[in-house]
């Protein structure tokens, strides 16, 4: 999975230090991210390589992790790609990049630069926001409201009955892979529960026997995911939620595509399924 780099080590501690020339920094424009593409891989700028044009860049960096001993800044600075070679591309690019340790590092600091963006204000009295110096936190200076990052619970469900999975596509999506059912956790309630209440809602079907399976954090979506096995419990009628899903469908385990790049929980575990590594 795309958090899966060992064994590099993705180091999310916040400090408040200083860049230095040899440091990387990450700078997106919207959905894109800058970059270099060289041999099939994924290069993010040092300050160095900016730092004949740029010179001022290193002086607004704020800190953001470090993997192994490479640390990672973000920059508001945009248009960066009229120096040589570099490149915005579509943060989708991260789905493709072999490399994990490049596609987590893009995607986390995506993640950071979406939660730093939409959160200039204080949403209670509207005053501009502070970085705190101690942690990866704002906060106003008017009230003390503070806002950490958001992090929005979600379930993946792999329903299944005997050698069969139930295998979905969601509707108005472009992505034609199939997919499991998945949803947000709402107010009050448990992950357990929102596994029976999504399979009831999205496919018509009531499930028993819920196994957990593993997490993964997704910075595409601003979740933590939480994958389930669950076993059918009774009518194996899929009672199709059109808004949600497209298709819905049950497939046996030798009719299951192997999946190649395994960098979502969904991938793994629809893979876990087809080669009968999981013990259900
Ligand atoms: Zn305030």
């Amino acid at each position: 999975m795309i958090h899966d780099i060992e064994p590099r080590i993705f180091y999310n501690h916040f400090e408040n230090k200083k860049p230095e020339m040899k440091d990387l920094f990450l700078s997106y424009e919207g959905d894109t991210v800058l970059v270099k593409e060289d041999k099939d891989k994924l290069w993010y700028p040092s300050f160095a390589d900016f730092e004949a044009g740029y010179p001022r860049l290193i002086d607004d960096a704020k800190f953001l992790f470090t993997v192994d001993d490479i640390n990672y800044y973000l920059i508001d600075e945009k248009g960066l790609d009229t120096a040589d070679g570099w490149t915005y591309v579509p943060t989708t690019r991260f789905r493709t990049e072999v490399k994990y340790w490049r596609s987590f590092a893009g995607s986390v600091g995506w993640q950071l630069n979406r939660w730093y963006g939409s959160h200039r204000f204080c949403s209670k009295c509207g005053k501009p926001l502070k970085h705190s110096d101690k942690e990866r936190m704002l906060y106003c200076a008017s009230c003390g409201f503070q806002t950490y990052p958001t992090i929005s619970p979600c379930v993946i469900v792999a329903v299944y009955d005997g050698e069969r999975l139930l295998l979905a596509k969601y509707a108005g999506r472009e992505n034609t892979r199939y997919g499991l059912i998945a949803g947000f956790t709402e107010i009050g309630e448990s992950l357990e529960q929102t596994v029976h209440r999504e399979v009831k809602e999205e496919v018509g079907l009531k499930v028993k026997n819920l196994k957990f399976y593993k997490s993964q954090p997704w910075p595409f979506t601003d979740t933590i995911l939480a994958g389930f096995f669950a076993e059918l419990d009774g009518d194996d009628t899929i009672t199709l939620d059109e808004e949600e899903l497209s298709v819905g469908v049950w497939m046996n385990r030798d009719e299951i595509a192997p999946e190649e790049l395994k960098i979502s929980l969904t991938g793994e575990m629809i893979e876990a399924f087809r080669t009968g590594t999981v013990k259900l």
